[in-house]
């Protein structure tokens, strides 16, 4: 723990994190030290980790990037914190973020932008930028994130490192600040699947406070364990395989994702990744997933929409800033707001507001959720019957430049083409690291691979990216 401390303060620069307190780290550390000594060390006993700002940590602000809330103490932990806690791992402080885990740079973020390790002028990718950024400079072995379109794979896939995003529905919302409830799910960066499989493990399991967690995943509970059985069962099988642990896998390539918006260094990169899957063994299936242009407005309604219900609380009364000087009620929340909320956090709450309004609910707000139940459809299509993953990029591009994208919204809604249907459908996705593109003047920056499964497949998709990696 202090040497991860040491080395957070020495790449100060990165503005990955955004609250340190040394005191209780250490203090965390001493009784991971003291629960060995007794022999009741928990699984990730005294490993450092660190928690994107969007969860709520008792002790370590929370901000969720936001000036909204500055300075916010929360009277408790997030579930994901709390299990974690007990798992035995040591908080070594709150990650940057784009503002409430909007946007995909990290260029949201009222405290400034995170800078990706690999190459400082370019963006580590968001909203979960400061969780990638920390692992990738070897700040944190693991870190928690979020993901609601993309968040915890596309940051993963642009800083060179793994991440998971879960089934919707089996890691607790509970302290975890809402975007959009719906497709909002938690989930871990790490460097390696094999660390994912030790973070993920304890994050997962049903939770009463948060109305929809889920009991059962199939024919399982929904408790830790779970991943790691699944894991291990699904590796000793591939060890039994020998010198093709992947024989009988079908991977399905979706052709949508392969469209002319890919470049074509992450083209390349891919595939020399999917030749690699047959030559463990895998069978590559061409399938479709008609729908995958149509989740990005349909992403771009339902997110918002929630997102603008989300924010109502934030009226600088029961919760965040508020304004110094207004004549009246209506004007102190509204200078509040103006205040308080960054500029693509404004934009999400009017475009929500606007979808939900009278008169345009059926034309956008329920279509789009048309659009979302078609995009599901297709995805069950794939995975019952042609295949048994389907395997892609996570985003168009390598990492852009710092600043490059952020006069318009919508390139940065469209770099999230290959992220937004699984959170749609609620499925679990993998990024893990497969290469390196071109960057624009410093050469490499880190390409993504996605590993997409169906419902409560997170322990066999670790297991193929752990075979990969
Ligand atoms: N880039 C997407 C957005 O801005 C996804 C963000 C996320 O997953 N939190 O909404």
């Amino acid at each position: 723990a202090q040497s991860a401390l040491d080395a957070i303060a020495a790449r100060h620069e990165l503005n990955a994190f955004l609250h340190v307190d040394a005191e209780l780290t250490l203090a965390q550390a001493r009784a991971a030290d003291a629960a060995r000594a007794a022999g009741q060390a928990g699984p990730l006993a005294g490993i450092p980790i660190a928690h994107k700002d969007v969860f709520v940590t008792r002790g370590w602000r929370t901000t969720a990037a936001s000036a909204m809330l500055k300075g916010y103490a929360s009277p408790f932990d997030a579930t994901v914190v709390e299990r974690l806690g007990a798992a035995g791992a040591v908080t070594l402080g709150k990650l940057n973020c784009d503002e409430f885990a909007m946007g995909s740079s990290n260029e949201n973020s009222a405290y400034g932008p995170v800078l990706n390790p690999w190459d400082t002028s370019a963006v580590p990718g968001g909203s979960s930028g400061g969780s990638a950024a920390a692992v990738a400079a070897g700040l944190a072995v693991g870190a928690t994130a979020t993901d609601t379109g993309g968040s915890i794979r596309q940051p993963a896939a642009l800083c060179g490192v793994s991440g998971i995003k879960p089934t919707y529905g089996t890691v607790s919302r509970y302290g975890m600040i809402a975007y959009g409830s719906s497709l909002d799910q938690g989930g871990p960066i790490a460097r390696h699947a094999r660390d994912l499989v030790e973070l993920l493990d304890p994050m997962t399991g049903f939770d009463e406070r948060d109305a929809t967690s889920l009991e059962r995943c199939g024919e399982q509970p929904n408790a830790a364990g779970r991943v790691r059985a699944a894991f291990d069962a699904w590796t000793a099988q591939a060890q039994a395989r020998g010198s093709k642990p992947l024989a009988g896998l079908r991977i399905g390539i979706p052709r949508e994702f392969f469209g002319a918006g890919l470049a074509d260094d992450v083209r390349m990169a891919i595939d020399d990744a999917l030749a690699q899957f047959e030559a463990l063994g895998a069978e590559r299936v061409d399938i479709s997933l008609p729908r995958t242009e149509l989740s990005i407005p349909a992403y771009y309604v339902i997110a918002p929409a929630e997102a603008s219900s989300n924010l109502s609380r934030y009226d600088g009364v029961r919760y965040g800033h508020r304004a110094a000087e207004y004549r009246d009620l209506a004007e102190m929340t509204s200078r509040s707001r103006a205040e308080g909320f960054g500029l693509e956090v404004q934009r999400r709450i009017l475009t929500g507001t606007y979808v939900l309004s009278h008169g345009y609910y059926d034309a956008y707000y329920l279509q789009a959720q048309k659009v979302r139940r078609l995009v599901a459809d297709d995805f069950q299509k794939a995975l019952r019957g042609q295949c048994d993953v389907i395997v892609g990029p996570v985003s168009p591009t390598v990492a852009w430049n710092l600043g490059e994208k952020t006069d318009d919204p919508v390139a940065m809604y469209l770099a999230d083409i290959y992220t937004l249907s699984l959170n749609l459908a609620g499925l679990p996705g993998v990024s893990i690291p497969c290469g390196f593109g071109q960057g624009p003047v410093n050469g490499r920056r880190p390409v993504g691979l996605q590993i997409i499964g169906n419902y409560f497949d997170e322990g066999r998709l670790l297991g193929i990216a752990d075979v990969f990696q």
